[in-house]
């Protein structure tokens, strides 16, 4: 019998009563790897009630502890980080190198959640009037919600629990149904770290589902990560009910090439940046703006791109793996056909690429257009396949108006050897995250995640530094002692 893809409610892994089910596929092969039944409206009121009653006790667990956990939680995810990564690459397809950076990207984040202690301490003002005192102190929100995609089954579901856990709340997540299997090993894992039963649940499902959690009453805040138009549903009725939420979503990323760039590193970087994980990556460069000459630049990139192939996750001369679904495959290439329609140079199509001994995989080799406008598809959309947009424009004005002018603005850079150019990129560019001489300019977790405009929905970027924001409310107090006497300034004080 096909392997059914576990709840966790309450501490258990347990099976869906639910008849609504979706298979979970290898790319690669088609083969089906498990079934992942689409939770009842009943389970899901169930894990949300476990994950309130959770709270009421970890809310009060002590700071440390949670930093404890979390410790604990870093030193097995490390200790496992080959067998999560060899689990994702089944039913996402990634190569195994992208894999394990997909795992380690999350083990960053819990890292950063050991610090947790520091992260949540509040202010202290004495004599805000004479006698009187006011600080702060950072309390947890609730139950919280969290709802991932595809492209990341293991770092982005950590970007979210450890932080919102670390901070005192319970979290029920919804990862994609497309990619569950890691989501179920880093949760058993957080159990066997010592995480309390209740403060994860794990619920599946796609659209029904998700309305319903983030409809449900006791659901206080929400984060979402998955492309733009569910990201907007997502924020809308969230917000709308006036509930805490952010929403981080698709992307367009530019890199700009300046005559004066070192040809030989913006080349090194283009292949890994552009098509590697197929392009499934939100920070992937999908535009190259070529300013003046350097248009002459995409033939060599041409030559590079058609050394290179798809392959199975676990064959070393692959340069990415599979996309993810035949669905995703059929809308990548109807998207390359419509830049040949729309009347785009397509120097390499990569449609018809074929991968020995795996006949049914999900393939699309690298795809690489010239003369793009930027009213075609290829550029408006966001193609989230192994295709490459090459623009050229005339100066950095002309570049900066061309990035400028795209609704999205989750990462860009610029590959330039003048320290003028490179200021006034940053500077001007309405981005979120910006690279200089770096391709893929994605902070560690001590920062936060900034995409901007249609990347991001939100006011908080909470994948890392704002996280604590995000999962926790500020309460200040401010005290007249008449009677008691406070003898010094740092104590801790003992409220009857
Ligand atoms: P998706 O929007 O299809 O799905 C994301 C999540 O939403 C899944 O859990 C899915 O079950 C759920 N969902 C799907 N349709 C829904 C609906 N109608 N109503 C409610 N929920 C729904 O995204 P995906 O294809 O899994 O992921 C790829 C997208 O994610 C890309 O657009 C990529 O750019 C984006 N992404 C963004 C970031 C970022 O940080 N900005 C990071 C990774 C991925």
């Amino acid at each position: 019998m096909t392997r059914q893809v576990p709840m966790l409610i309450n501490g258990e892994f347990i099976e869906s009563q639910s008849s609504d089910k979706q298979d979970v596929i290898n790319p690669a092969t088609q083969a089906v790897l498990a079934q992942v039944p689409f939770s009842t409206p009943e389970e899901i009121d169930q894990a949300v009630a476990g994950a309130k009653a959770a709270f009421q006790e970890w809310r009060n667990t002590p700071v440390p502890k949670r930093a404890r956990l979390m410790l604990e939680y870093q030193h097995l995810l490390k200790a496992h980080q080959r067998e999560i990564a060899e689990i994702l690459a089944q039913d996402n397809g990634k190569n195994l190198e992208d894999a394990m950076g997909d795992v380690w990207r999350g083990i960053e984040v819990v890292e950063h959640a050991c610090n947790v202690p520091s992260l949540l301490m509040g202010e202290t003002v004495e004599n805000v009037a004479s006698g009187v005192d006011t600080y702060s102190l950072v309390q947890p929100l609730g139950v919280t919600l969290g709802i991932t995609p595809f492209n990341f089954p293991a770092m982005i579901p950590l970007w979210m629990f450890p932080m919102a856990v670390a901070c005192g709340n319970a979290m029920i997540l919804k990862p994609s149904e497309q990619v569950p299997l890691a989501t179920v090993r880093l949760l058993e894992l957080f159990q066997q770290a010592g995480a309390p039963a209740g403060i994860v649940q794990m619920i599946h499902g796609g659209k029904e589902q998700v309305d319903q959690l983030i409809n449900h009453p006791d659901i206080v805040a929400t984060s979402f990560v998955g492309s733009v138009p569910v990201a907007e549903h997502v924020y809308r009725s969230t917000t709308n009910l006036l509930k805490r939420s952010q929403c981080f979503a698709g992307a367009k990323n530019h890199m700009v090439v300046m005559p004066d760039a070192d040809k030989e590193t913006v080349m090194n970087t283009l292949v890994g940046s552009t098509v590697g994980a197929a392009g499934q990556r939100c920070m992937a460069i999908s535009v190259i703006v070529f300013v003046g000459d350097t248009i002459e630049w995409a033939g060599e990139l041409a030559d590079r791109l058609k050394r290179i192939r798809p392959g199975v996750w676990d064959d070393p001369e692959a340069a990415f793996g599979p996309l993810v679904s035949k669905a995703a495959t059929q809308r990548v290439k109807g998207l390359i056909q419509s830049g040949i329609d729309q009347g785009a140079t397509c120097v390499i199509d990569g449609r018809d690429i074929k991968v020995d001994g795996y006949p049914d995989g999900n393939w699309v080799g690298p795809t690489l257009f010239t003369d793009v406008s930027t009213d075609m598809d290829i550029y408006r959309e966001e193609i989230f396949g192994p295709v490459v947009c090459c623009i050229n424009a005339n100066d950095l004005d002309d570049a900066l108006r061309i990035v400028n002018n795209s609704p999205y603005g989750n990462g860009t850079s610029i590959f330039t050897t003048s320290g003028v150019n490179a200021r006034r990129y940053q500077h001007e560019v309405e981005v979120g995250q910006v690279g200089v001489n770096i391709p893929i300019p994605v902070p560690l977790p001590f920062f936060s995640f900034t995409g901007w405009k249609k990347s991001f929905m939100g006011d908080l970027h909470a994948y890392g530094k704002q996280a604590v924001r995000f999962y926790s409310e500020t309460k200040t107090i401010t005290t007249a002692w008449k009677e008691t006497r406070v003898s010094a300034p740092n104590m801790s004080i003992a409220l009857k």
